[in-house]
């Protein structure tokens, strides 16, 4: 089942832009079906904890800070391929190397503020979208 699901959020960024409603516009119309969805504002522990894997970077403190900075959309999502196709939706890290029409493209700000996550493998997206929801959240 893994093989078929991402993980995503919205970022704060983009939720506090209002954009909530136009990035889940494109991701359903792009064919992503939402397996689950909430609001929630992470603390900066969790936040830490959830970008671990960059802890040696020199963004990585001010990447916590700006995820924990405001409420996020956390979602669970469901396509054939879906981890490479939603990482194509969302364009490049950096908004000015984004492909026009991506996610980023249209609504990121920076490159640390920038509109939305994506998983990066199939063992990821398990992992993040257990990290943020139980099997209860799930339809
Ligand atoms: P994400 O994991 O959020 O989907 P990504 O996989 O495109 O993004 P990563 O390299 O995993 O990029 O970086 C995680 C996040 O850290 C980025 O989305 C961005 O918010 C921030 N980030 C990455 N590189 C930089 C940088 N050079 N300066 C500031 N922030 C950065
Ligand atoms: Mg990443």
């Amino acid at each position: 089942m893994t093989t078929n699901r991402t993980f995503t959020m919205i970022k704060p960024d983009a939720v506090e832009g209002k954009h909530t409603g136009a990035i889940l516009d494109i991701i359903i119309k792009a064919g992503f079906r939402i397996v689950a969805m909430k609001l929630l504002h992470i603390s900066s522990e969790k936040a830490g904890a959830f970008y671990e894997v960059h802890k040696e970077r020199p963004f990585y403190k001010d990447l916590v800070k700006y995820m924990s900075s405001g409420p996020v959309v956390a979602a669970i999502l469901e396509k054939e391929n879906a981890v490479e196709d939603f990482r194509k939706l969302i364009g490049a890290t950096d908004p000015a190397k984004a492909a026009p029409g991506t996610i980023r493209a249209l609504f990121a700000k920076s490159i640390e503020a920038n509109a939305v996550h994506g998983s990066d493998s199939n063992e990821n997206a398990k992992i993040e979208g257990d990290f943020y929801f139980s099997m209860l959240e799930r339809v």
